[in-house]
């Protein structure tokens, strides 16, 4: 399932197939993903030229000089494909530019989404009206997560997933950042201090900062053989690596289930 670093990385890939370049063509080969595509979806992009691209939370955003901002989620199984060999059945959108690049939008299990938002109106439409902040943004840091979490009886690890708090952060990352700053997941927001909230904030940039670099750099310019872009097996700290050494102190990582959801973490260093 892609997470903010894959999500990053397919916008990397696909900015410079795309960026001031002008589409030709735009093809829905079927109705719906989650939701129907746009109607309008074809009209309102063929002939927009590509002023920008860029990410919010975990949805690419893909701008045009008319106004319009393409707003993509991959769901479970997106991916964008550049200039794929053939179209097959699971490519449901295929944009091509004046160049003849062709980029097709695959999703085999069609939890993913698009959107045409107008570019002004972004930050009031759902869902980025209620969103947090961007954890990478320099507006995350420990004075934030002081000021959010004060009061707070939540588990941190919870606190990280609220969407309002800080936005696009997933499982995987949550459990390594806790794992980086040496908080225990259950511990309680309100009772975390300032030093120990700056170091999480830290550890939350330095998580998706590394596994954006390994997908840049085990991907040559962000696109696989098959033209596929984004996805990538990141080196985890925690996550996935039960009965495995912590990277801290060497202690064993355990695995805790709750509410159907995975917590790893170790129980030695992280308090
Ligand atoms: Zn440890």
């Amino acid at each position: 399932m892609p997470e903010l670093p894959e999500v990053e990385t397919t916008v990397r890939g696909l900015r410079p197939v795309l960026e001031g370049r002008r589409l030709a063509s735009v093809e829905t080969r079927r109705g719906d993903l989650r939701r129907p595509f746009p109607n309008d979806l074809r009209q309102r992009l063929t002939g927009a030229r590509i002023t920008g691209l860029g990410r919010r939370a975990k949805y690419g955003l893909i701008h045009t000089d008319r106004g319009d901002t393409l707003v993509f989620h991959l769901g479970m199984s997106g991916s964008w494909r550049v200039d794929p060999e053939e179209i097959g059945k699971h490519d449901h959108l295929v944009l091509e530019t004046e160049e003849g690049r062709r980029l097709s939008l695959n999703d085999p299990r069609r939890f993913g989404s698009v959107d045409l938002v107008p570019s002004d109106r972004l930050d009031c439409t759902p869902p980025f009206d209620a969103m947090g902040v961007e954890p990478l943004g320099d507006a995350f840091d420990g004075a934030y997560l002081t000021d959010r979490l004060a009061g707070r009886r939540a588990p941190i690890k919870a606190v990280l997933l609220d969407q309002r708090i800080v936005a696009g952060l997933g499982n995987i990352y949550v459990c390594d950042a806790l794992n980086l700053a040496r908080i225990a997941p259950g511990r309680e927001s309100g009772r975390i201090g300032r030093v120990r909230l700056d170091r999480l904030a830290e550890a939350v940039k330095t998580v998706l900062t590394a596994a954006i670099a390994a997908g840049g750099s085990t991907l040559r310019d962000y696109v696989q053989p098959n033209g596929e872009l984004g996805y990538f097996s990141s080196d985890w700290r925690v996550y996935g690596r039960e009965g495995k050494p912590c990277p801290n102190c060497g202690a064993t990582v355990r695995r805790r289930v709750d509410s159907g959801r995975s917590t790893f973490y170790c129980p030695a260093c992280q308090r």
